[in-house]
């Protein structure tokens, strides 16, 4: 096989890959739910609900069990984090339109990731950024609050986007007629991209800004299904319209700091 075939045919597969990463499978065999003893066929005991997969307790059940502590169930935490670095708007638009059981949580999974990187840098500390210092008291105390915080504060800074896309993105051909709710789970998953793509580093650099960015037009791109250019120049004005409007606060908080002293 030529190179340039197998590369060809390689891609066709990923791109398959990306639009439909499962195909459900029914279990035609019987089972004996070990929980009540009912006799079915199928993935799930329709009496009481357990997986026909549990059984005695084996090896993994172990991983397993650990992994409960967390709010990890199953792979599926690990195979939405895959998903997400991969598909990452196709994965926003199977969720929000109603494939539920392809995604972890991803408010959970926030705040999970949140924890993890929590416990990474107490045996690894890492510097604190340096308190900020703008002289405005309001914003330096917003500041503060949200390195302390990263995860919630990389999803305040994010609800911003909400508004500005339904606006320039409702009309799109991919995913049309978007709502504000189904906007907010689109800025929750490009929270968990920033997050980890920024939970490496003790301070954001270029590097992980452009990343950041390269993630959030990859996304719009994949869910909306405008063309490179339609994508880019909306992104651009809902990033231009989310950063005015965050700026509007800055100068509020700066008059109210001005007046009240
Ligand atoms: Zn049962």
């Amino acid at each position: 096989m030529k190179i340039g075939q197998f590369i060809r045919t390689k891609w066709q597969s990923f791109r398959a890959w990306q639009e439909n990463p499962i195909s459900y499978q029914k279990d035609k065999h019987w089972h004996v739910c070990h929980n009540c003893g009912h006799r079915f066929v199928g993935n799930y005991c329709p009496v009481c609900s357990q997986s026909a997969r549990h059984g005695r307790i084996t090896w993994p059940a172990i991983w397993q069990g650990i992994g409960q502590l967390w709010g990890i169930e199953s792979r599926s935490a690990l195979f939405t984090l895959w998903q997400l670095l991969w598909r990452p708007g196709y994965l926003v638009r199977d969720f929000i339109s109603g494939k539920r059981q392809i995604s972890y949580p991803p408010v959970k999974l926030l705040v999970i990731l949140a924890a993890l990187f929590a416990l990474v840098h107490y045996f690894f500390p890492v510097p604190d950024p340096a308190p900020s210092d703008t002289g405005v008291h309001y914003i330096d105390f917003a500041f503060d609050w949200m390195d302390r915080h990263q995860n919630i504060g990389e999803l305040l800074g994010r609800c911003f986007f909400i508004l500005p896309t339904w606006l320039l993105f409702r009309k799109a051909p991919g995913y049309p007629n978007h709502t504000i709710p189904e906007g907010f789970f689109l800025q929750v998953y490009i929270a968990i991209l920033a997050y980890i793509v920024q939970a490496p580093f003790a301070n954001p650099n270029l590097f992980t800004i452009l990343l950041t960015a390269v993630y959030g037009y990859a996304t719009y791109k994949q869910l909306f299904g405008y063309g490179y250019w339609q994508t880019l120049w909306r992104w651009i004005v809902c990033t231009v319209l989310s950063l005015a409007a965050l700026l509007m606060i800055v100068i509020l908080a700066v008059l109210v700091d001005k007046l009240s002293i």
